[in-house]
């Protein structure tokens, strides 16, 4: 595994199906905590946001692993639409990139920027009447964040998606851009971020020591936060597509590897940190 601090590219990264003996050997005598985003992750990307449905065999990976240890949902998603989607109780989710947190039962939640909610309030409005007349664009409000999906816009249309939403972040200076696959997204201008999120839901659950091994598994580049937080003391794990630079140690192809997974690493614990075969 590199240690260093420059990014790899996507290509390069090892299979981590492949590597799997090594993770669970590094596992061995120290708790796993699982950190896995939602879209294109645990679902596929698809055109439309509220079509990521998941997959039977998917849910029952995360519970079979949740049998086994913590594991919190990730997402750039409302927090109430990703639990919603995941619908599994005990777990934990992080929704809006980590600004809004909720563990099980309404333990553990945190919600970060509750001050710039009249800014995204106006900002949408905003971009609601601005982006109206562009087909194929659509503007979804999480709590914390705005994001504008262009995956269906024209391709003539793009820029004009772009100035819109840029000409809305200069009237909004407590607000920043970010982006990901085919969206724009708005938030609060604050230092925090997934990565941010992370070392705050583990050092809640008394988990900051060198006895836990946090994992973290996602495809985008909001994950790369959380990928740089985990790089010296976790396992990150990209479900890659395009190539790039990325700071994760490992890669899988796919949600339906990304399945597989969870289902072999939940065996191995169940098992007490040995490897099982493939079944
Ligand atoms: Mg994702």
């Amino acid at each position: 595994m590199q240690e260093d601090s420059t990014p790899t590219m996507t290509d390069q990264l090892p299979s981590a199906l492949e590597s799997l003996e090594e993770l669970v050997g590094r596992l061995r005598g120290r708790k796993a905590v699982m950190f896995i985003d939602y879209d294109g992750t645990l679902t596929p990307i698809v055109e439309r946001p509220e079509l990521a449905i998941l997959s039977q065999e998917m849910r029952q990976a995360l519970r079979e692993l949740a049998g086994q240890c913590t594991v919190a949902v990730v997402s750039g998603r409302d927090l109430a639409d990703v639990r919603r989607l995941v619908n599994i109780e005990d777990l934990l989710y992080a929704g809006s990139h980590g600004f809004d947190i909720s563990g099980p039962e309404g333990h553990m939640d945190y919600q970060q920027g509750r001050e710039y909610l009249p800014a995204l309030d106006q900002a949408e409005q905003a971009l609601r009447r601005s982006l109206q007349d562009i087909a194929g664009c659509q503007v979804e409000r999480k709590r914390f964040a705005i994001a504008v999906h262009f995956r269906r816009v024209a391709d003539d249309d793009l820029s004009k998606v772009e100035k819109a939403v840029d000409q809305i972040l200069e009237s909004h200076e407590n607000l920043r851009k970010t982006g990901g696959k085919k969206i724009f997204e708005l938030r609060p201008d604050l230092p925090w971020d997934k990565g941010k999120a992370i070392r705050w839901i583990l050092q809640q659950l008394g988990m900051h020591r060198e006895e836990v091994l946090p994992f973290y598994i996602g495809d985008d580049l909001t994950d790369e936060d959380a990928f740089r937080e985990l790089r010296e003391r976790g396992i990150t794990i990209l479900v890659r597509d395009e190539n790039r630079p990325t700071a994760a140690h490992f890669a899988l192809e796919e949600p339906a590897q990304v399945c597989v997974f969870l289902h072999r690493l939940a065996q191995s614990i169940k098992r007490g940190g040995k490897l099982v075969g493939t079944h």
